[in-house]
């Protein structure tokens, strides 16, 4: 038997709009746009490059070692380094034209629509993001999101970051819900998962990738569609 939830909390990124697809995207831009062609042998190289760095420093910057606007330009300014381009002020302006154009691109998972609908009509759903508090409304806004939570709680705002309890506990406060009636949906075992797991909240782990792991999870999925047999 289903067990009676009334509150569901998503995380964003990766979990219903499809960052890596969508970032992919604006890299691709800006390869061309800034072109990087005289530098980078491939855009597959500046690519995965890119992505190395920026995970790395993401890392950081959820343990407060890096600051946003650190963050921001460094990803772009070290992945340019390595291509031996000691080039800071194009690394900023990369990093200015990421952050306007990377929220604006509206690819979500396969049948993120579908499930939010069949999930509404049952749920209070609310979001719980670590993202750029500037980005995220605008990702929510144009890929057409955003009227199906009611509240979004950004970590921006609420002055710590997923995993951290108090990001839950702000999040419980905000929408009346409690740890017994809700569950946290997310692709991160650290930031969602173990934070769930912290304030004793049921969870779910969107493992879209199939990405061997050895952690204990209460639920594990790989496409949405799979919440229907949960919710
Ligand atoms: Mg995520």
């Amino acid at each position: 038997m289903k067990k009676e939830y009334e509150h569901i909390f998503f995380d964003l990124d990766r979990t219903l709009w499809h960052f890596d697809e969508n970032s992919k995207k604006v890299l691709n831009d800006i390869y061309n746009k800034f072109e990087l062609n005289k530098s980078i042998r491939s855009v597959d190289c500046f690519i995965s490059k890119y992505q190395e760095i920026n995970e790395n420093l993401w890392n950081l910057y959820r343990d407060d070692k890096v600051s946003k606007e650190e963050l921001r330009w460094k990803r772009f300014g070290d992945t340019l380094k390595y291509f031996s381009l000691n080039d800071n002020k194009m690394a900023i302006e990369i990093g200015d034209y990421y952050i306007i154009y990377s929220p604006r691109q509206t690819l979500l998972f396969p049948n993120t629509i579908e499930v939010l609908d069949y999930l509404s009509k049952k749920y209070q759903m609310h979001i719980i993001t670590n993202g750029f508090e500037e980005v995220q409304y605008t990702k929510l806004t144009k890929s057409g999101l955003l009227n199906y939570f009611d509240v979004i709680i950004l970590s921006e705002k609420v002055g710590v970051k997923k995993p951290h309890p108090y990001i839950f506990k702000k999040a419980f406060l905000e929408s009346g819900a409690d740890a017994k009636n809700s569950i946290m949906i997310g692709d991160d075992l650290y930031a969602d998962i173990y934070g769930a797991q912290r304030v004793k909240m049921d969870h779910v782990y969107f493992n879209y990738y199939n990405t061997p792991h050895n952690k204990k999870v209460q639920y594990e999925i790989n496409c949405l569609r799979e919440l229907y047999e949960i919710l």
